[in-house]
């Protein structure tokens, strides 16, 4: 074996070893760049490193986002304004900076169906991901059966544990289908737990004096409305269901299409 040949592979095992997948994947043309371009070492060297980091936070985001199981990936890039005028822009531009989680604080999403509050709130989940804060999206009713079943299991507390780990915590359609009495209690256990500590974030079609009708008893109704609502941001979305305008858009145009042929 040449001593070049030897180096080359002794490199390339090093740099595995060191789990420094970028630089092994680049060294040889970026050599062959800095060579051209006259660089010294430490350019480099420097550039290397700096395309191992930028792979790395890449990564680091890509599993963020994975383990917030998102049911859709929404951004705010495809929010419309200007389809829902209801809706506080300025209020959700400076929530995207995220300062709320720093902050602990939790922001509500209301709204009739197909106002975009869903939409939002995985928006603002995914701006969350990408600066670095650990994310977990839950359907309300989902989460209650999950809690549930881990009492069942005896899981509880480490499915609490786990969800104690997250700086946010999205609670999304709390309304649509009531809680047991037991559901109830293990949501507002989550809730009571997040309080100071994480940001929660719930979207809901209901109006405050409605809770009570998903929640059961009126006394943990309102020790869960207290934590929630301490330190919270409210975006309201009242105008109609984008839904059924786009559905509304698209008959109109195939009626058009039809009258013309
Ligand atoms: P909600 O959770 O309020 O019922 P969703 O967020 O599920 O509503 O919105 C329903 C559908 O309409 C989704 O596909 C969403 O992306 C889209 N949508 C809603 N509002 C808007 C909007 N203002 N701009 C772009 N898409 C929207
Ligand atoms: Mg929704």
């Amino acid at each position: 074996m040449s001593n070049q040949h030897k180096s080359t592979v002794l490199l390339e095992h090093h740099l595995k070893q060191l789990k420094l997948p970028t630089i092994l994947k680049e060294y040889q043309l970026l050599a062959q760049a800095c060579s051209q371009e006259k660089c010294d070492y430490q350019t480099y060297l420097l550039r290397l490193c700096e395309k191992e980091l930028a792979d790395r936070q890449k990564r680091a985001m890509d599993r963020r986002i994975q383990a917030a199981r998102f049911p859709m990936l929404k951004t705010i890039d495809t929010y419309d304004f200007a389809a829902q005028p209801s809706v506080n822009e300025p209020l959700v531009r400076e929530l995207l900076r995220c300062e709320f989680i720093d902050k602990k604080e939790n922001i509500l999403l209301m709204g009739s169906s197909g106002t975009g509050k869903t939409h939002l709130a995985t928006a603002l989940g995914f701006a969350a991901c990408c600066q670095g804060y650990k994310v977990r999206f839950f359907g309300c009713t989902a989460l209650v059966t999950h809690l549930l079943e881990a009492r069942e299991d005896r899981q509880l507390q480490r499915l609490l544990t786990q969800l104690e780990k997250q700086n946010l915590l999205i609670l999304d359609e709390l309304g649509y289908v009531p809680f047991s009495k037991a559901g109830a209690e293990l949501l507002f256990e989550v809730v009571s737990r997040a309080y100071e500590r994480q940001s929660l974030m719930v979207t809901t079609n209901l109006p405050f004096e409605n809770w009570t009708e998903v929640c059961g008893s009126e006394r943990l109704t309102g020790a869960m409305l207290d934590r929630l609502t301490h330190r919270v941001h409210i975006i309201e979305a009242n105008g109609p269901s984008y839904r059924l305008e786009e559905s509304r858009k698209r008959l109109a145009r195939r009626k058009k299409n039809n009258n013309q042929d």
